[in-house]
């Protein structure tokens, strides 16, 4: 054989093992997911240098990249995050054909709980049942004031952005943002109930679409018992995976869209595949509003915007911090593919 069927064939194992695992009555499954499930979304990729968000954040003269999840930035100058917002505002993509997969493992009684790292919704809005998502670094979903705490309408919100304002408290007249777990923030404590629930209760750990860089995520999946199958589908091999290996893990350095489309296909689940893609996009195609919003044009309004708003005291501490950035650029580049960096739990 050659070299490349030989590839394809010890993909095909293991995906049949997949399979066979996915064939259980009452298998329980839980997937980790993050960035890499949504990039075929068409959601910015932070990683990009080209087109990312990264990239142009970079070019929005913020103190530093995080400074746009930092609630303390968010406090003196919220614009910079609501800019973003409004490109990441659910409502305009369509989930990807592993959001489906997902979805199609919950139809089939399948799914014991999705952990994602993503603020996109697009879980939910692939219909995956609310009880079975957890947003570890939160979601568009809900909004509370900063300061009292009461929350706002996702629909009120929405007409603030619209007008370009930024939406403020009808009690305190404090800034809203929605509940997205910003640097300083601790992770929803919904989390560590249902971690408590699904930790010995899985027979099947499904990573996707996610370095494993970011902390407490990051260690869900070394946590699961040994008698749980892990699966890595990744381009890179990562986290756990890479460190602490285990016998019977299997690694899939592929693209999450390409895999959830095979195993459907081995399942005998394509049709059903294709059907919620179909009515999905037609959903999000006939709600989008015809405006030009590309990342490039979005990164210059937002430095116009932003640039002079910065007082010059502040304009030392940027150069500072520019260059603190710089030497941990890497580290950051993995951080903000995940959304949020360096989340400490209270
Ligand atoms: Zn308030």
């Amino acid at each position: 054989m050659r070299k490349k069927e030989v590839k394809m064939d010890i993909q095909a194992k293991k995906l049949d093992t997949i399979v066979s695992f996915l064939q259980k009555k009452n298998a329980k499954i839980a997937f980790f997911v993050g960035a890499g499930i949504s990039t075929n979304c068409g959601i910015p990729d932070f990683r990009s240098p080209e087109t990312g968000l990264y990239s142009n954040l970079k070019k929005l003269n913020l103190p530093y990249p995080e400074a746009v999840f930092d609630i303390e930035y968010f406090r003196k100058k919220p614009k910079a995050f609501y800019t973003l917002a409004d490109e990441l505002f659910p409502g305009k993509f369509v989930p990807s054909k592993f959001h489906y997969f997902i979805k199609l493992c919950d139809d089939k009684g399948l799914l014991k709980r999705c952990y994602t790292q993503n603020i996109d919704t697009l879980e939910r809005i692939a219909g995956v049942s609310d009880d079975k998502v957890l947003e570890a670094h939160g979601s568009f979903s809900a909004n509370h004031c900063i300061d009292c705490n009461n929350e706002m309408i996702k629909e009120t919100l929405r007409e603030y952005m619209d007008k370009n304002e930024i939406p403020t408290c009808s009690r305190c007249k404090g800034y809203v943002k929605p509940d997205i777990v910003f640097f300083g923030e601790s992770l929803p404590e919904k989390m560590w109930e249902y971690w408590e629930e699904d930790i010995d209760d899985v027979d099947l750990a499904i990573v996707a679409g996610t370095s494993l860089a970011v902390y407490p995520f990051a260690s869900l999946p070394s946590e699961v018992s040994n008698k749980c199958k892990r699966i890595l589908i990744n381009r890179e091999v990562c986290g756990d995976f890479e460190s602490n290996p285990r016998k019977t893990d299997i690694i899939l350095q592929n693209d999450c869209d390409s895999i959830a489309e095979l195993l459907c296909e081995k399942l005998g689940w394509t049709k059903e595949l294709e059907k919620l893609l179909e009515a999905g996009t037609l959903k999000i195609h006939s709600k989008k509003k015809f405006k030009s919003e590309t990342a490039t044009e979005l990164s210059k309004e937002i430095a116009e915007e932003i640039a002079p708003d910065l007082e010059e005291e502040e304009q030392e501490e940027v150069e500072d911090k520019k260059m603190e950035s710089r030497k941990k650029e890497d580290v950051d580049l993995d951080a903000l593919t995940e959304g949020v960096h360096n989340i400490k739990i209270t």
